[in-house]
């Protein structure tokens, strides 16, 4: 039987992380991931010429774990206009962000969102946010959901109806804001203090960017595991068993909890991203644009190829639209459900967008309506040497993961140093 020090089950990028520490403090380790590639769900395919990701991405330059881990410039971030443009059901409006360097997309958003009161409340919640740090947030004792949070400062409600619930919707796959405020106070914090990204290649450039620190010998690929038994045997899918000192389960939680012998299924939300395909795009710049409607199923609908031209083949657009929660309808129906709401915003040229493919992702974000420290029965696991990693320990978002996989790995290589010689 092989023996390892340590042992990761998952490649999403918390693995990989945590794999990447590891190996710069030569531990003996070895990842082993269940699907054909690591990456999880930063996922990017190569479909007839376009690049489509696994769900709408953008990525946060200002995330402040993932910014010391990634090389920015390697990864070729291009970035979205600084600001949201909104469908209020009759027109377009944009919500600029007054420190934006970028130039005000003129084409179809005539006027600006926001009464004046809100504008001074979001500059006012901007220099509040500004000021407090991430740890500050994070430790704070009270917690609430995001609305409240929102109501507390006195946003009017059409501001938090045609902005908040849309653009959060977005970053939390919910849109009834029943997520945590200290989390909202997070991602505000890194909107405001960086701009949206995507990197040229995809979103799966960020796990292949970890990737390419390790020898290619400590990772290994369709290699599930199906068990951990008491004394830390890891089991594959091929029979095949391991014997490791520690076990670091960086899946998401439902796997973690199934390897671990729970029947918990945590709640998660769910997210539907359909790609199409268009000759002339109604917009022609970087912009993301929210359903402030209040009508409808679509989020948010954006134009990769304008924030990265190597998301579609010269000539042609894509658009890619997200519907949050799981859209069951087959393809054709949910392509003609699409065209039909989008006509509204954007008239029978929708007609000529064609359909190119449907993601729906049943564990997109876990729920996480007030930011916890990980509960004391799995914190009891690291006396039994293994350790849970990935987002859900931390805020869930890429910057969570990576920073989840740094912090394991920190505490694995501190175990072992207490460990008798
Ligand atoms: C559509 C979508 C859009 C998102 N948008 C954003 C965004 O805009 N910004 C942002 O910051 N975050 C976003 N996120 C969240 C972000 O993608 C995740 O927080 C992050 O990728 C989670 O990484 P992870 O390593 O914790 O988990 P995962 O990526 O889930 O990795 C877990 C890995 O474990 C593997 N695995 C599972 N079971 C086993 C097993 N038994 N044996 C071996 N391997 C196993 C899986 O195959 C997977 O590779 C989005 C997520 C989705 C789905």
């Amino acid at each position: 039987m092989l023996r390892k020090a340590v042992v990761i089950v998952g490649g999403g990028v918390a693995g990989l992380t945590c794999a990447r520490n590891l190996e710069q403090q030569n531990i003996d380790y070895l990842l082993l991931e269940g699907s054909d590639r690591v990456g999880g769900r930063l996922k990017t395919d190569f479909y007839n010429g376009f690049l489509l990701d696994r769900g709408f991405h953008t990525y946060l330059t200002a995330y402040p774990e993932a910014r010391k881990e990634l090389d920015y410039s390697q990864l070729d971030l291009r970035h979205f206009w600084q600001g949201v443009v909104i469908w209020t059901g009759q027109k377009f409006l944009k919500f600029t962000d007054p420190f934006n360097d970028m130039p005000v997309p003129e084409e179809a958003a005539t006027g600006h969102l926001e009464a004046i009161s809100d504008r001074i409340r979001i500059d006012k919640l901007r220099k509040v946010l500004n000021s407090k740090s991430i740890e500050e947030i994070r430790d704070h004792e009270i917690d609430t959901d995001t609305l409240n949070g929102l109501r507390a400062w006195g946003f009017s409600d059409l501001m938090i109806d045609r902005f908040f619930r849309p653009f959060l919707g977005t970053l939390f796959m919910e849109d009834e804001l029943s997520t945590s405020y200290k989390k909202f106070e997070f991602l505000f914090k890194m909107f405001c203090g960086g701009k949206m990204a995507i990197p040229a290649a995809g979103i799966e450039a960020i796990p292949r960017q970890i990737l390419s620190h390790l020898p290619g010998d400590r990772v290994t690929v369709n290699a599930e595991v199906t068990g951990i038994s008491e004394d830390n045997v890891v089991t594959l899918n091929d029979g095949r068993r391991i014997q490791a000192e520690q076990v670091i389960l960086a899946t998401n939680l439902p796997q973690a909890y199934r390897l671990l012998g729970y029947s918990m299924n945590p709640p998660h939300h769910q997210v539907t991203c359909a790609y199409l395909t268009l000759d002339k795009a109604p917009f022609e710049s970087p912009v993301l644009i929210l359903n402030g409607s209040g009508k409808g199923r679509i989020n948010n609908i954006c134009f990769p190829n304008h924030v990265a031209s190597s998301y579609a083949p010269e000539g042609k657009n894509l658009v890619s639209v997200s519907i949050l929660g799981i859209h069951n309808q087959s393809g054709t129906n949910m392509f003609s459900e699409i065209r039909e709401e989008l006509r509204g915003w954007f008239g029978d040229r929708v007609s000529k967008w064609r359909p190119l493919k449907i993601y729906r992702i049943n564990y997109a974000l876990p729920e996480q309506q007030r930011i916890r420290p990980i509960p004391d029965s799995l914190n009891a696991l690291r006396r039994k040497n293994i350790y849970l990693c990935g987002d859900y320990c931390e805020m869930a978002c890429i910057n969570g993961a990576i920073e989840s996989g740094r912090k394991i790995a920190d505490e694995v290589v501190y175990q072992r140093a207490l460990r008798p010689v």
